[in-house]
């Protein structure tokens, strides 16, 4: 086929006001839309879309007639005889959504290409009277009683014959913004859909691992000497595309994929995904390498194979195009060997969308681009435009829009997929990103500039400068923070998007910058709802970055910068409004439900830390009532989650069937939100259990944060009516994910499970002073727990507040000692079991040479004795280093007491 075929010559004919023609006239119209004798299903849709519109301008109401022989005023549609006589046109010449719209007389010919041209013929002549469709829900409609009938001479025919936006507008909307994809949902008779049968990544659907590998390994790639490594994390293994039995069987896949479709255009022969370890898994045995070593490209062996299936495919079906993918590792072009004309490559871009195609930042892509265009009659061009880590921040890749369009069509590009991920109307002005990508993939010659404004003022109204600011501003910031808005699928997990910590690095002063535009737009708007429900929805993609930054809600919230936030901006006030503007989305919206549950978690949590009342809603448990509040944390069944076992509604706290399987109970993630930051937190949970039978059954329970061991708990400490609060021992939870969990071996019995309690620096139940420290102002001693000890021998363990050194080894306990100025005196809180009499331990320090050997005598038996050690200038950091001296005595180490001197 020649280059330009698919690929369009443009007629924009001037369209002049006729003089006093009128199509109505207060109201009523003398003209009457004409059919074909037996129209198709989308010259119906055409002449019914019309009617209505029409009658909605301007209350006349057009009757349709079906004898294209009419003699009178009309409005004529479709391809009928007649028309093409009016035209001097033959039809069938005709490019593929072209659209004609021509004045002859008093009559007016809507018509075009018969798949969709002449719907999409009635909707640029509606366009043209200024009706406006923004959403799916939204549409504007000029209301006037005459309408003029202008001089239409205009035919065109889009240069991309395939224009998707995935992710963007759907069904009969979508068929309004001329837009074609495969999974845009369009009716047949709105024009449907361009199918590309197979979609993409076709090759393991065609020849599946599953059904042939352990038969025919030599059908797989062969990567670093063997036949299909396959990484299930990181996609599909690809096929040995020089392999005859391949070939074969792909072309008898392809031939019998396209026999099962109605009027096949496309189908796609391509590879499979694969990232990560797969990432480049071509085959390398010596036929595939032959080629790709000629070629310069792994794209060769694509090709020598894609070529011979087209081959085929033409026999059969010569209307039919093969699709395969330049992604991954065949984005470079072999060198000599081209695609048949029924093959079309699906380029993938790989850029940073704040630039052109064209420019400097997006070499590579450029010339990737260049090099398929030079190589290849026809482009597909995959295109990335959605942020795929987090939907709801501002994600300014709008500005080359226009410009890399041009860019694609000059490019030979026939076809084009704006991949977005919005899920409705909420993520970075989505109606406006969908505006602009489906006006300029019709027509990308355009002024983008001008339909920015059409948008913004049309769907925003009166907000429409500020929100202009808004898209320069965000530009100027990702920019200046030379935050590359690179669109690599990092986290392509829609579900997570605001269940996770937005991953925006986005400067908050800059977010409150974006803030501040948004205060403005809604001040121009707060007259009209619905105007402002659209500014709000286009604000939650600040509202969010702001709510869920480190100094609104994570580790920064409590330090000065947190608290600075704090006091320019309420955010318990911003949170309550985004959680009503997500109310506000039309339904279905994708995004609502995830959103809505995170904003709920987010209020109540964000009370707790704002107000500083972190036990609100709790009774605190008659043993922990004498704690400081802000000490004191007590999470509740809200906090948890729960695998497979069910919360006692009646009780308000989880109850867990145990011993019915094995595993983990429970859950708690230390979050980063909780705040818990900066201190040592002392891990006690309420459990109880009603067992009535031989007590020999044991719960585990563990802070997987850190390397703690497990802690085994025997029935018989929790059995009875009172929940008993159970040690697990200190720990620095520091915002990393650890998870505190019950599991059950042998028993089958309910477990209650009351509160987690977090004490900051607990020593619960030992509470009180040491007796050294209890006259002395809390500034003159400092007690490091044992929670801050090293230890490297399994053979030691954290038990309760202790560490317990039972290893052999010299060393095998460290204390590391703050930086403190001034001389203290440092005291060992210790014992050690056993009556037996002979050295217990030695310890000693790393500056000042201190050593000292403790005796059974001195620190033997169930106590734990306050021993001094010495004194020492702590003006540098120091470290205590313990061995266990005696074979039969276990060494207790609790903590390490510090007095100034
Ligand atoms: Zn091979």
């Amino acid at each position: 086929m020649k280059k330009n075929f698919l690929f369009s010559l443009l007629f924009t004919g001037m369209a002049l006001f006729a003089s006093g023609m009128e199509l109505v006239t207060n109201g009523t119209s003398s003209y009457t839309i004409v059919l074909p004798e037996k129209p198709t299903a989308v010259e119906e849709t055409a002449a019914k879309e019309l009617q209505n519109y029409l009658k909605k301008i301007s209350g006349a109401l057009l009757p349709v007639v079906r004898t294209p022989e009419f003699k009178g005023n009309s409005i004529r549609l479709g391809q009928s005889p007649e028309n093409a006589r009016l035209l001097g046109i033959d039809f069938s010449g005709l490019k593929p959504d072209e659209i004609i719209l021509k004045k002859t007389g008093n009559d007016l010919i809507l018509t075009g290409d018969s798949t969709r041209g002449v719907l999409y013929a009635v909707y640029e002549f509606l366009e043209d009277l200024g009706v406006r469709r923004w959403t799916r829900w939204d549409t504007d409609i000029p209301v006037r009683k005459t309408i003029l009938l202008k001089n239409y001479d205009i035919r065109y025919a889009p240069p991309f014959a395939g224009r998707d936006r995935l992710g963007g507008p759907v069904g009969e909307f979508a068929a309004w913004m001329r837009v074609n994809g495969h999974y845009l949902g369009i009716p047949e008779s709105y024009g449907g859909i361009l199918k590309l049968v197979g979609w993409c990544h076709t090759f393991g659907m065609m020849i599946p691992r599953q059904q042939y590998f352990e038969k025919h390994p030599e059908y797989f790639a062969l990567v670093n000497g063997r036949r299909g490594p396959w990484f299930p994390s990181c996609g599909e293994v690809q096929l040995c595309l020089t392999n005859p039995d391949v070939l074969r069987l792909l072309t008898e896949e392809t031939l019998a994929w396209l026999r099962k479709e109605k009027n096949p255009r496309i189908i796609s022969v391509s590879q499979n995904d694969s990232w990560g370890k797969m990432a480049d898994n071509y085959c390398r045995c010596s036929n595939c390498r032959a080629i790709d070593e000629r070629e310069g490209s792994p794209a060769g062996s694509l090709l020598h194979a894609v070529n011979q299936i087209a081959d085929a495919v033409k026999k059969e079906f010569p209307q039919v195009l093969v699709e395969t993918l330049a992604y991954q590792y065949t984005v470079k072009p072999p060198k000599t060997i081209r695609p048949r004309d029924n093959v079309i490559i699906r380029y993938c871009t790989r850029k940073n969308t704040l630039y052109p195609i064209a420019s400097q930042e997006n070499a590579r892509t450029r010339e990737e681009i260049k090099a398929w265009s030079k190589a290849a009659d026809k482009l597909y061009i995959w295109d990335y435009t959605s942020n795929f880590s987090n939907t709801m921040m501002p994600y300014p890749s709008w500005r080359p829009f226009a410009e890399n369009l041009r860019f694609l069509a000059e490019n030979h590009a026939v076809s084009v997929l704006e991949q977005g991920y919005s899920c409705g109307e909420a993520g970075d002005l989505i109606p406006v990103q969908n505006y602009l990508l489906c006006k300029l993939m019709w027509n990308p010659y355009q002024d983008q500039e001008k339909l920015t404004g059409e948008v913004l003022e049309g769907y925003y109204g009166a907000a429409a400068p500020e929100l202009r600011k808004y898209m320069d501003v965000s530009w100027e910031i990702y920019r200046k923070n030379q935050l590359a808005v690179k669109t690599a699928a990092r986290n392509n997990a829609f579900g997570d998007m605001v269940a996770s910590r937005v991953l925006s690095k986005l400067p908050l002063a800059d977010l409150l910058v974006l803030r501040n535009c948004f205060d403005r737009a809604e001040e121009l708007v707060k007259n009209d709802a619905e105007k402002l429900r659209r500014v709000r929805i286009a604000a939650m993609a600040v509202n969010f970055p702001i709510l869920y930054s480190d100094e609104a809600y994570y580790k920064n919230a409590e330090k000065p910068e947190g608290r600075a936030l704090r006091e320019k901006i309420n955010l318990l006030k911003l949170a309550e409004k985004t959680r009503k503007t997500v109310e506000s989305l039309h339904r279905p919206d994708r995004y609502k439900e995830a959103a809505e549950a995170s904003l709920e978690r987010y209020i109540g949590s964000a009370e707790k830390y704002i107000t500083g009342d972190w036990n609100k809603g709790r009774k605190v448990p008659p043993e922990f009532a004498g704690i400081a509040g802000d000490d004191l944390r007590i999470y509740g069944q809200e906090d948890f989650s729960l695998f497979s076992s069910k919360a006692g509604e009646n009780l308000g706290y989880p109850v867990i069937k145990v011993g019915k399987s094995k595993g983990w109970k429970v859950h708690f993630s230390f979050d980063a939100s909780h705040h818990l930051e900066n201190s040592e937190w002392q891990v006690l949970i309420g459990l109880k259990t009603r067992f009535k039978g031989k007590p020999g059954g044991m719960v585990a329970a563990d802070v997987t944060s850190t390397h703690f061991p497990a802690r085994w708990i025997k029935l018989s400490e929790i059995m009875g009516d009172q929940f008993k609060y159970l040690d697990l021992g200190r720990h620095r939870l520091d915002g990393r994910h650890g998870y505190i969990a019950l599991s059950a071996s042998g028993v089958e019995q309910q477990l209650e499970m009351q509160y987690l309690i977090l004490i900051r620096n607990g020593n619960y139940p030992n509470t009180e002073v040491p007796d050294i420290c209890r006259n002395l102002n809390p500034e003159d001693y400092r007690i490091i727990s044992s929670g801050k000890f090293n230890f490297w021998d399994n053979e030691n363990r954290r038990s309760g507040h202790a560490v317990v050194v039972r290893s052999g080894k010299n060393s095998s306990l460290q204390c590391p000692l703050p930086a403190l100025k001034g001389n203290w005196k440092i005291y060992l809180d210790m014992r050690a079991d056993g009556p037996i009499s002979g050295n217990a331990a030695e310890v000693w320090s790393k500056n000042g040479g201190h050593r000292r050997i403790y005796k059974l005598n001195e620190i033997g038996g169930n106590t734990y004795k306050a021993v001094e050690f010495g004194t020492a200038d702590l003006s540098a950091p120091g470290l205590l280093t313990f061995s266990r001296l005696h074979p039969a005595a276990a060494l207790h180490v609790r903590n390490v007491i510090l007095v100034r001197q």
